[in-house]
């Protein structure tokens, strides 16, 4: 059954000049786009999106690395769409992340790594909710 997920080209990949990279891997790979934008977040906005790992000790890097540079914001479909793009995706650390993955490509470090991707089906539904309205979803 046709999923949705959510994504975001992170900062460093706009900066690198990779986001047109990045979303030909997503279309080759057979996700359909169902909203994309690029904007910038605040650091609030930020700390909003990422609440989860607020305990984290990485979470003010985080938050100040996601609100350093324009983003793209994505939902993307298909079967198995929120699985489908983490292996896309590949390991949150690059150094760890297999051949031919998004990461392994174009993320530079732990942090700075490129893209995101829901983990699971509650999570996709807040997140597209965050940044998408029902009506920009086509
Ligand atoms: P993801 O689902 O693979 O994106 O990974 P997580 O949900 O665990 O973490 C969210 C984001 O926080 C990651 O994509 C990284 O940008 C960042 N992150 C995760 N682990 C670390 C870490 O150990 N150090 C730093 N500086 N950032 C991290």
């Amino acid at each position: 059954m046709s999923q949705r997920t959510f994504s975001i080209i992170k900062p460093d990949a706009i900066r690198k000049g990779h986001a047109g990279a990045i979303l030909a891997d997503i279309e080759k790979a057979g996700f359909r786009i169902v909203a994309i934008k690029k904007l910038f977040i605040s650091k609030p906005q930020a700390e909003g999106f990422y609440y989860v790992h607020k305990e984290r000790p990485f979470f003010e890097s985080l938050t100040t690395f996601m609100s350093s540079g324009p983003i793209v914001a994505l939902v993307l479909e298909k079967e198995n769409a929120i699985a489908d793009l983490r292996r896309l995706m590949g390991a949150t650390n690059p150094a760890n992340a297999e051949e031919g993955t998004i990461r392994k490509k174009y993320a530079g470090s732990i942090e700075e790594n490129a893209i995101h991707g829901s983990d699971g089906e509650e999570t996709a539904s807040f997140e597209i909710g965050y940044f998408f309205a029902g009506h920009e979803l086509v």
